[in-house]
């Protein structure tokens, strides 16, 4: 049998790039740690869970219909959506996570010798596509913990496709206000498409915030991202979506694949919509963590990146990586902030009072 030359098969690009390695089930972990319990604070997810509405859905969901192709382009989910933002169901389109949208969209737009610009020190996926679909990610530094407008417009060539925004950052909490936002979009010209990453739009109740959805009439380049994993809590059934001008929008669901998206995350998402109160709780919840912490770290003296979102970024005195195990060892998991170029920088999720108290606890025991 002929041997398999696996190296002359793989693209360059392919073989330079690392994977990411995903965290272990928790059971693993509470083992490998010795710990008989385990806070996530590594994902950004809602300590709510999803709301009461979406819960009753999924408790009701009939056995029987797994065995039924979903729903293959979210049908009533993009009416819903449609009716929501006043705009047609056919500028919308759902994926399995705001994470596959990212893929489609650059699909759809880049070929070899494009490139998309973004910040260094962001939400990673658009890098990550972009690097292993042979394009080039270029990577503007952050300024002042933000997004640097003048950086990125000079950063524009004839070969970049799109631009990403995360809006407010992940993991900084910055954002852009409207002014600067259109400001930016007026000097882009829809010469490139713009898309602006809202992961964490339902959280953000400062007065200027863009809502990049009233945008998309007046700016047909613009692209925009929201998730059902945070707000929603819906992480573990995989839902986001990308809305867009009509034109555009057809364009990058030529790169969808359709059931993608699962039934019972199109039902749950579709009633997620409806509630009003779980985002008032959230937020509240959020407020009242993030004062909490601040204060305690404040006392502890250490320096804290706190925006918008339900997240803040932590500067330590030791690495990240070695935080990372001695704060398992005492049930509490955060996230390093080395991958995103943040060495010695941890970001925690906002939960509930006692989850950060058992927080700040097993950090002033580490440190
Ligand atoms: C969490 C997150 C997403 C992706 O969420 P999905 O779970 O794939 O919907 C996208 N962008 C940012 C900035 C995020 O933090």
């Amino acid at each position: 049998m002929r041997q398999l030359s696996l190296d002359s098969l793989i693209p360059s690009y392919i073989k330079t790039f690392e994977a990411y390695i995903p965290s272990k089930p928790d059971e693993e972990l509470k083992k490998l740690y010795r710990t008989p319990f385990l806070h996530r604070l590594n994902n950004n997810e809602n300590p709510l869970g999803p709301p009461p509405k979406a819960q009753e859905i999924i408790k009701r969901f009939q056995p029987s219909r797994a065995a039924i192709y979903p729903s293959g382009d979210s049908f009533y989910l993009r009416q819903r959506l449609a009716e929501k933002f006043i705009m047609h169901p056919d500028q919308f389109i759902v994926g399995n996570g705001a994470n596959e949208v990212i893929a489609f969209a650059i699909k759809a737009f880049c070929e070899t010798g494009d490139n998309i610009i973004t910040a260094d020190k962001t939400f990673a996926v658009y890098e990550w596509v972009a690097t292993f679909s042979g394009f080039e990610a270029r990577l503007v530094p952050l300024k002042d913990f933000g997004f640097d407008d003048k950086g990125m417009l000079e950063a524009i060539d004839k070969k970049t496709k799109l631009i990403f925004i995360c809006n407010p950052n992940n993991p900084t909490g910055t954002y852009w206000d409207k002014d600067r936002l259109i400001r930016f979009l007026e000097a882009v010209d829809n010469r490139q498409i713009v898309v602006v990453d809202e992961a964490y739009f339902e959280f953000v109740e400062k007065e200027g915030y863009p809502d990049c959805m009233s945008l998309i009439q007046k700016y047909p380049n613009l692209v925009v991202f929201r998730t059902f994993s945070k707000m929603y809590g819906l992480a573990g059934l995989r839902i986001g979506y990308l809305a867009g001008s009509i034109d555009v929008v057809d364009t990058i669901r030529k790169t969808c694949v359709v059931y993608s998206v699962n039934t019972l995350a199109q039902e749950a998402a579709l009633t997620a919509l409806d509630d009003a109160g779980h985002i008032e709780r959230t937020r509240r919840l959020v407020a009242e963590g993030k004062e909490f912490l601040k204060s305690e770290l404040k006392k502890m003296g250490l320096f804290y990146v706190a925006g918008e979102g339900n997240y803040i970024m932590i500067r330590l005195p030791i690495s990240d990586t070695l935080a990372y195990r001695k704060l398992m060892s005492y049930g509490v998991m955060v996230r390093t902030m080395t991958g995103f170029r943040f060495p010695n920088f941890i970001r925690i999720t906002i939960s509930t009072m006692p989850v950060m108290e058992a927080f700040i606890n097993a950090l002033r025991k580490i440190l």
